[in-house]
């Protein structure tokens, strides 16, 4: 659950009072929590910056939360994670193939990170502010995944491309 941090006071005087009233104050929640029983100790998060960092330089690059954060909400840190580390590795494939060298692919790492997340991080924002309609931020979050898999969709052709590419370059071109 989620709520404006200006109820924060409020609702850390008994947060295991408060999180239940919540979770009962929705009947489907509540049929669906019938006879069950909290186990652990409830745990809430306020520190959860939302930033791009440069992910990359001479001897270090970031991937995932190290390099791009956003709150949990649009619940994408991890496949965003993945992506990133795979978007690195091909940066660096590229200069290892001898097709771009390293400082040029680190750099079109960043751009392409930068383009995959910008959306997602901003409709995550919106989200965090509690002040649309949910129906419209659906919407708009089922609009920007469809986007992503036609992109997704592209981006495995040219990969498929490029990788049967390497493969067929005469080996002078892989080493280094
Ligand atoms: C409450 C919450 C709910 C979430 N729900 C979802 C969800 O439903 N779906 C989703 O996709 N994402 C979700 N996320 C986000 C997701 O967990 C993160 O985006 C994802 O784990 C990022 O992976 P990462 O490998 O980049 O970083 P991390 O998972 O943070 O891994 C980094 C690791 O590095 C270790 N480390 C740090 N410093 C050092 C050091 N100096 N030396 C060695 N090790 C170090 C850390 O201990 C950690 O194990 C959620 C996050 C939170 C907080």
């Amino acid at each position: 659950m989620q709520l404006p941090i200006a109820r924060r006071a409020g609702f850390v005087r008994d947060v295991e009072a408060n999180y239940l009233a919540a979770l009962w104050s929705v009947p489907e929640v509540a049929t669906g929590l019938d006879g069950a029983r909290i186990v652990g100790r409830v745990i809430g998060m306020t520190d959860l910056p939302n930033f791009f960092r440069t992910p990359a330089g001479p001897g270090w690059a970031l991937v995932g939360d190290a390099g791009h954060h956003k709150g949990p909400l649009v619940a994408r840190g991890i496949s965003d994670a993945f992506r990133d580390a795979e978007l690195l590795a091909d940066a660096v494939l590229a200069d290892r193939a001898g097709r771009v060298p390293l400082p040029a692919a680190l750099r079109g790492y960043q751009r392409a990170r930068d383009a995959a997340s910008t959306k997602v991080a901003d409709l995550n924002v919106r989200v965090a502010a509690l002040d649309t309609p949910v129906e419209a931020l659906m919407r708009d979050f089922l609009e920007l995944v469809e986007a992503e898999q036609e992109a997704d969709q592209r981006d495995r052709r040219h990969r498929t491309r490029v990788h049967a590419d390497t493969r067929e370059a005469p080996p002078a071109a892989r080493s280094g």
